[in-house]
């Protein structure tokens, strides 16, 4: 894993390479490519034993022509200002890639949680959702969970903004329990939208999701739940991995029963299913027609890239391949489906929950789950279009040229004021 690749950069980096297959003035351009506000925090926060500690936090609103700023939290040491900015910035554009009304925000705190009660954890989170108050709301920014945070840290969000403003705003996060009106399917929704994208991407590309081959990078929730609905398809999940290592098995996992072993003991390693435990740099490499990052970002290099023997990659995660290991992947003819639209059903659904949160009328999970495989088939649709069209170098590219040209249209109808 490359330490030095800085996502930011990584994600200017794509905007300039989409921008150029497009007529877009230059300081526009520029525009897109720089959040319009990030917030640096540092909670004072009570711990169990009386002592006090400083927590850094941060919200970046990365461009809104399209909407109320809307992203997830991460709780994760390596949370950095420009980690959020980046992923704020991705939101945008995964936003804009499957034509739903939101512009692009994310946020974060710089802590390992594991090393929390949950008293505490409440705590610091209220103290985050006081300091985003002004900040955020349904129709301002609307957060929603990421790596380590989820529906209880959403709930926590919602009471805290909900008291200090005496009203009841169930919109002003997603991603709640469904009793505190979250959604169906919700929890399904990133694994099943990189799913989705597998199997159009295959159909697309005269390949067989029945018997393919995949790796999956990360047995969280977008990577478990993508494992399972891919194994529901007839694809054979070989290999799965987890910070503690990866797992292999030549005939394929049974995906539930791994997750349900991971949930048991912590980790999918030491799984007695598997014929081989191996590490995550060998199952990123591993000779399979599919492979799924679904862990966290950078996670194959331009060096890693170089041995990468998959035929097609779907990014569950956001930002897992540096620029320099698109380019080698490009340069291979291996077919790699980004982030913004692979994973985009997480957000995807948590629009579905907003907008039912706005009209106190709940779906059922058939509803939800047939609304998401409409916009993601329709999102990668246009984005084979603009591929096809435009004669781009890879789907990513394809799928930033899509994106981009949204946010200029709303950009270019708003006008810029004052
Ligand atoms: P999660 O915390 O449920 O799972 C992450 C998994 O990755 C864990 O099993 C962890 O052990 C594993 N992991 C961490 N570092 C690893 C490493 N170096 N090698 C292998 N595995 C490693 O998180 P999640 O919600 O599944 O998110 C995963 C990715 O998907 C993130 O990039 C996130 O931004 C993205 N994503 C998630 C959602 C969502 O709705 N959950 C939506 C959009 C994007």
């Amino acid at each position: 894993m490359s330490e030095e690749a800085n996502p930011f950069e990584s994600l200017q980096e794509q905007i300039d390479d989409a921008a150029a297959f497009l007529d877009v003035e230059d300081d526009v351009v520029e525009r897109l490519k720089h959040p319009e506000r990030v917030l640096e925090l540092n909670l004072s926060v009570d711990m169990d034993d009386g002592t006090r500690k400083r927590f850094k936090a941060f919200r970046s609103q990365f461009n809104g022509d399209r909407g109320p700023y809307k992203g997830g939290i991460r709780y994760h040491p390596n949370v950095s200002r420009d980690e959020v900015k980046a992923l704020s910035g991705w939101m945008v554009y995964k936003c804009a890639v499957v034509d739903i009304p939101y512009g692009g925000g994310k946020g974060g705190i710089v802590i390992d949680p594991r090393e929390h009660s949950a008293a505490e954890l409440e705590r610091i989170t209220r103290s985050f959702a006081k300091e985003l108050r002004p900040l955020i709301g349904e129709d301002q920014d609307i957060p929603a969970p990421d790596v380590n945070t989820g529906q209880r840290e959403m709930n926590w969000i919602k009471d805290t903004y909900e008291k200090l403003e005496h009203k009841t705003a169930p919109g002003v996060v997603t991603g709640k329990a469904i009793s505190s009106g979250g959604s169906e399917g919700r929890v399904e929704a990133t694994g099943r939208s990189t799913m989705l994208t597998a199997r159009e991407a295959f159909d697309y590309l005269d390949k067989d999701i029945e018997g393919a081959t995949v790796a999956v990078q990360g047995y969280g929730n977008a990577g478990s739940v993508a494992a399972n609905l891919l194994e529901d398809l007839g694809a054979n999940i070989v290999a799965v991995s987890d910070s503690s290592g990866a797992i292999y098995r030549e005939g394929g996992f049974d995906t539930a029963a791994a997750k349900q072993f991971k949930r048991e003991t912590g980790s999918v390693s030491g799984y007695d299913q598997a014929n081989e435990e191996m590490t995550n740099e060998e199952l990123l490499t591993l000779d399979v027609d599919l492979l799924i990052p679904a862990a966290l970002e950078n996670a194959i290099d331009g060096e890693l890239a170089q041995d990468v023997q998959a035929d097609v990659v779907v990014e569950a995660a956001n930002g897992p391949l540096t620029p320099e290991a698109d380019d080698e992947l490009t340069g291979r003819d291996v077919y790699v489906f980004p982030d913004i639209l692979a994973n985009a059903g997480g957000v995807t659904v948590s629009y579905f929950e907003w907008v039912q949160n706005r009209q106190r009328f709940y779906w059922t999970e058939e509803r939800v789950n047939d609304e998401l495989e409409r916009v993601i088939t329709d999102a990668f649709d246009n984005l084979v279009e603009a591929y096809e069209s435009h004669d781009l170098p890879n789907f990513r590219t394809a799928a930033y040229v899509v994106a981009i040209q949204r946010v200029v249209d709303a950009y270019s109808d708003n006008g810029n004021w004052p």
